[in-house]
């Protein structure tokens, strides 16, 4: 007897056509984690494919219904792929954070939009699809973390250089520039550990993120959360070289760091945002104002010696920000113990105090919604600042780019990271994080720097 022949669920990773050249670099973007988990909670009886525009461009396929995560800077992608679909008479359901912020904008192009987390309200919605009843609009609550669906990985494209992983959600700051607490709420929800433990054990590849926005979380218990993490891994034999995202006080207790680093930690992304408190007061980063700019380095060396090197990431364009102060946050990420350098212009996303803010005062430079939201991706001028004009700060970001990420600094970084972590594997990952900003300040194809070369080979580390 013939099986049932089952509906097709197409999910679309868009890509924004801005970053098909110059602002991408394979090597370092990670798979789309939310909809391996809108598959996790499909059931079985649909047949489920992930198109990424990461990889292959976006081309017509037949289907029963389409899936669209949507990012700020890919929102126009997405509507006009929503669109192709909606014109064949295909429903279209989109998700994601920039739905959740935008959603009026949202619904004019899709049948149906999902706010919040999609895990709470995924089921009802393909029910309603198979009873031809669907609502125009759901919403997910924030659910606790207790059983956490597991993305459907055999779904990514194989090209990932590394695999990402979510122990948790959350944050209870408030920073100016971020939606982080207003999409995924203030609390810090938790995955219980042994599920993370079992979850890392199916993950196949060496290199893995840890996508968490701040994986030690705020407090002591969230600090022996992610010991335990950490130590679960070693027992298991959970063998990946993994980098992760935290705050400042990741150096507090020193055995996350020794654990970290014996689990295989090798960079920690920290968001330093400046290195003058006047922009740290802007941006309201309570922690690194209550740690203080002055402990910045003994953090970094703390950080080092456990064989781990620091994504430094930092902001500019800020309101209080002169010319002056750009060049020498600049010259602060070369001369400082932060080995990879993440410098972006400040963006005003939709959810942020910042965005309101610029809105209220008329100072966006980019109002033609959603057409517009492909300007939104850190790299250029959105506002009118404070201090300066438009094209001053973006002129002056120029020369703070080619300063920071030219060979020459590059190489330096290097063989300084090498020195402090002692550790090829810590400095080849803040290489290559560095070399994906070089590929964008220089272009993709000019990328003569050979890192196996320099370090007499780290075979299976993608550097193309
Ligand atoms: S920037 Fe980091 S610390 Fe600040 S609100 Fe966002 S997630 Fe929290």
């Amino acid at each position: 007897m013939k099986g049932k022949k089952k509906n097709k669920l197409i999910l679309i990773n868009p890509l924004n056509p801005y970053k098909k050249d110059a602002l991408f670099d394979k090597s370092t973007i990670s798979p789309p984690l939310g909809l391996g988990i809108i598959a996790g909670l499909t059931p079985d009886d649909w047949d489920i494919e992930i198109l990424d525009e990461n990889f292959e461009e976006f081309k017509f396929k037949q289907a029963d219904l389409i899936g669209i995560t949507v990012l700020t800077s890919v929102a126009n992608r997405a509507y006009q792929i929503s669109e192709i679909y909606r014109k064949k008479g295909i429903t279209t359901i989109l998700g994601g954070i920039h739905i959740s912020m935008r959603p009026d904008e949202a619904q004019k192009y899709a049948d149906v939009i999902v706010t919040g987390e999609a895990e709470g309200v995924w089921k009802k919605v393909l029910t309603d699809f198979m009873e031809n009843n669907l609502q125009k609009k759901y919403h997910g609550e924030l659910l606790p973390m207790k059983n956490a669906v597991w993305p459907r990985r055999d779904l990514f494209h194989s090209g990932y250089a590394y695999s990402n992983i979510q122990t948790t959600r959350g944050c209870p700051m408030n920073c100016d520039f971020c939606s982080v607490h207003t999409f995924n709420g203030n609390k810090y929800r938790q995955r219980p550990v042994e599920d993370v433990l079992d979850e890392l054990e199916t993950i196949k590849g060496e290199h893995l993120f840890f996508v968490d926005d701040n994986i030690i979380g705020y407090n002591k218990a969230s600090a022996e959360r992610a010991i335990r993490l950490f130590k679960g891994m070693i027992d298991r034999g959970i063998k990946k070289d993994w980098y992760c995202q935290a705050s400042l006080n990741v150096a507090e207790n020193e055995e996350v760091l020794k654990y970290a680093s014996e689990s295989g930690c090798k960079m920690i992304l920290i968001g330093i945002e400046s290195e003058k408190t006047e922009q740290l007061q802007e941006t309201n980063k309570k922690m690194n104002i209550k740690i203080g700019t002055d402990h910045y380095e003994e953090i970094f060396k703390k950080i080092h010696s456990y064989g781990i090197s620091v994504l430094g990431a930092l902001v500019f364009g800020l309101d209080s920000d002169s010319v002056e102060d750009l060049k020498n946050r600049a010259n602060y990420a070369i001369k400082s113990g932060i080995d990879a350098m993440q410098a972006t212009i400040i963006t005003p996303l939709p959810g942020t105090h910042l965005f309101k803010r610029l809105e209220k005062e008329n100072r966006l430079l980019y109002t033609n919604f959603p057409e517009d939201w492909k300007h939104y991706h850190f790299l250029e001028v959105i506002h009118q600042p404070k201090l300066m004009k438009p094209e001053e700060l973006y002129e002056t970001m120029k020369i703070c780019w080619t300063q920071m990420w030219n060979e020459k600094t590059l190489y330096k970084k290097l063989l300084k990271t090498l020195k402090v972590t002692k550790n090829a594997k810590a400095a080849a990952w803040a290489f290559t994080s560095n070399m994906e900003r070089h590929n964008t300040a220089f272009g993709k194809n000019k990328s003569p720097l050979d890192i196996n070369k320099i370090l007499g080979g780290l075979p299976s580390f993608n550097l193309q």
